[in-house]
């Protein structure tokens, strides 16, 4: 990266930033270049954002607890202002519609650790309470579970979010969007990008924000997860009462399963670790029936054959030896974030503020 003598001002001598990819990671790492005064040029193979990226979701959770972990659990819990500023960034400001609602997330522990996740949360300074699971007779909790509330958890509506993103930065000058281009190769030393259609893009810096692709345009060592998620339509009679429901995680027979309920009109989106699998591609599952059959029969609603199927899924995310999900840098001009994670989009504010920061130490240096 060059440096030294460059303006910070979105002049013509501003900082190049060329963002691979649209997803959440280059979305807001887009937004925090931008209005960190630097040009932005933002390729995407496919329309912005892309329904077939990892973060095109109806929801996403947000919450902070990791039982036994106080230093995670702290570092997490920074993450709601990071989003409420976000969320105030992003919003619909004519209609007040949030991109953030706090719906809490429901715990469900073996009897005997409930006691650690409430050290755990004092010592970080997170606020969590016991909760009664008979208040929640439409999930499946297992059996003797000790169930805790995480009050200021909740969901992010992420394709609203990305779509709230993409049109923030379709408005700003400093910004240039560009659909439909596929990267085939990025220049560690000169951060060159290479795209399909043979043309060249150069920027000062590249960000690789590819998420699970980023791996294997980069050759940087990642595992690869394939999840199965099933959305419902709960019977009318229950609309209400799932509009009300928090975000529940160790529950179904096994304490293996999570929810997202159907906060803003979304459909209730189930699924279970039983069937998060590593995969040697990121191309669909040929047996698509029978995962989704085991998330149906995990036992995560009661009375599920009262519900609608009304969608399947199915999701890839990448993890590195070590669980870094940050963006690594990965030669002079270039940096990615080859593993997001299975918490890649809560977590993508603090990977983007780092390496923008990074990058805005060195121009000063
Ligand atoms: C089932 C499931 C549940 C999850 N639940 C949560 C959760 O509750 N909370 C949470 O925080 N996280 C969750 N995650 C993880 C989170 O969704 C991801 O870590 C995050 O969305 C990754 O975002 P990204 O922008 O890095 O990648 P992506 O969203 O995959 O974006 C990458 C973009 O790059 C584009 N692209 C790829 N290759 C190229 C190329 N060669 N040229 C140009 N463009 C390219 C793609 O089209 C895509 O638009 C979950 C993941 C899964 C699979």
């Amino acid at each position: 990266m060059t440096g030294g003598t460059r303006q910070e001002t979105g002049g013509r001598d501003a900082l190049r930033v060329v963002v691979v990819g649209a997803g959440i990671t280059g979305l807001l790492a887009a937004i925090r270049c931008v209005l960190a005064g630097y040009r932005v040029v933002l390729l995407e193979r496919g329309p912005i954002p892309n329904p077939g990226s990892t973060s095109f979701d109806q929801h996403r959770a947000l919450r902070a607890l990791v039982a036994g972990d106080p230093a995670a659990t702290n570092r997490a819990s920074r993450l709601h202002a990071r989003w409420h500023e976000l969320d105030s960034l992003l919003c619909d400001h004519l209609t007040g519609a949030h991109l953030y609602r706090r719906v809490g997330v429901l715990t469900a522990l073996p009897p005997g650790d409930a006691a650690s996740a409430l050290a755990t949360a004092e010592a970080a300074g997170l606020s969590i309470r016991t909760a009664d699971p008979a208040d929640y007779p439409h999930i499946g909790f297992p059996a003797d579970a000790a169930v805790v509330l995480e009050p200021h958890a909740g969901v992010l509506l992420a394709d609203r979010i990305l779509h709230a993103a993409a049109r923030w930065l379709r408005h700003h000058p400093l910004a240039d969007l560009r659909p439909g281009r596929e990267v085939v190769g990025v220049r560690p030393e000169s951060g060159r990008v290479l795209l399909a259609c043979g043309a060249v893009e150069s920027g000062d810096v590249a960000l690789v924000a590819a998420g699970p692709w980023s791996a294997a345009l980069m050759d940087l060592p990642v595992t690869l997860h394939c999840q199965t998620m099933v959305y419902l339509r709960p019977p009318a009679e229950l609309v209400h009462r799932w509009a009300a429901t928090p975000i529940a995680g160790g529950i179904g027979a096994d304490g293996r399963a999570w929810l997202l309920p159907s906060v803003a009109g979304t459909l209730v989106k189930i699924s279970t670790d039983a069937v998060r699998r590593e995969v040697a591609t990121l191309s669909g599952p040929s047996d698509e029936a029978h995962w989704a059959t085991r998330v149906l029969r995990a036992g995560i609603v009661t009375e599920a054959d009262r519900y609608t199927t009304a969608r399947v899924r199915h999701c890839h995310y990448s993890t590195a030896a070590g669980g870094d999900t940050g963006f690594v840098r990965v030669g002079p001009a270039v940096w990615a974030r080859p593993a997001s994670g299975g918490d890649g989009f809560r977590s993508a504010p603090q990977a983007v503020e780092a390496v923008v920061d990074a990058i805005g130490r060195e121009l000063a240096a």
